[in-house]
């Protein structure tokens, strides 16, 4: 046997897990485009299938045991209901529990678009990654790959708006079951505002957005060092 410990990573609550399976397509219909209440629903939708603004969610299995996650973690991948749960509260997407919060608003990370060369980008962000308490924005610095390579950076928000969501857009198909839109990559990571009504009925939500207003950019080690 060997005696080499390997420590167990720290996996955030939103990370999707291996078995969990979107079961979306299955029951996945539509109200021709036109007639009053057109756009997707579910043959067996139930009440936690929609938010509160009557969009529709993608379903995705949870492998949970005794309220524990199971499963490899797929880090790349979030789980809809874990993010939409975290982001809709407010709570931390490491541990579910409250995020850091000061004066200055709600903690964030945020990678900088592509390109830029100033911070002008901060106020008013789009993001789908839900907020974190202080010790988990600093595992997420510490372990992220992705986050160290594009330069993230601690933002304070106070009015972390909501904005809309990422997800697939559907288009009727008369009889067959609707088919997902073919948009181009321009559109793949560009979040759909609640305000086009004209679109929402056809999206399968998969993240909820917010919009970040009232930023700050923070130090995250100076607040660690001073516990905030
Ligand atoms: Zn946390």
């Amino acid at each position: 046997m060997s005696k080499t410990k390997t420590r167990t990573p720290f996996v955030p609550y939103i990370t999707l897990r291996e078995g969990e399976d979107a079961s979306s397509a299955v029951t996945l219909a539509a109200r021709p485009r036109g007639f009053k209440g057109g756009g997707l629903y579910y043959t067996d939708e139930g009440p936690g299938d929609r938010d509160d603004r009557g969009v529709l969610w993608a379903r995705c299995s949870q492998s949970r045991q005794h309220n524990q996650l199971l499963g490899t973690p797929s880090w790349s991948d979030v789980h809809p209901s874990r993010q939409r749960e975290c982001m809709e509260a407010l709570l931390c997407q490491g541990c579910v529990q409250q995020p850091s919060r000061t004066s200055l608003g709600y903690l964030f990370l945020a990678a900088p678009p592509p390109g830029a060369t100033t911070t002008d980008w901060i106020e008013g962000h789009h993001t789908a990654q839900p907020p974190l308490c202080l010790k988990h924005a600093v595992v997420a610095t510490e372990r992220c790959g992705h986050l160290m390579r594009e330069g993230a950076v601690a933002l304070r928000s106070r009015v972390p708006r909501l904005y809309g969501v990422l997800g697939t857009l559907y288009e009727s198909n008369g009889l067959a079951p609707p088919q997902p839109m073919e948009l181009g990559p321009e559109y793949d990571d560009a979040p759909l505002s609640y305000k086009v009504r004209r679109h929402t009925p056809w999206i399968l939500a998969s993240q909820l957005v917010r919009e970040l207003r009232g930023v700050t950019v923070v130090n995250l080690a100076e607040e660690v060092a001073a516990g905030t």
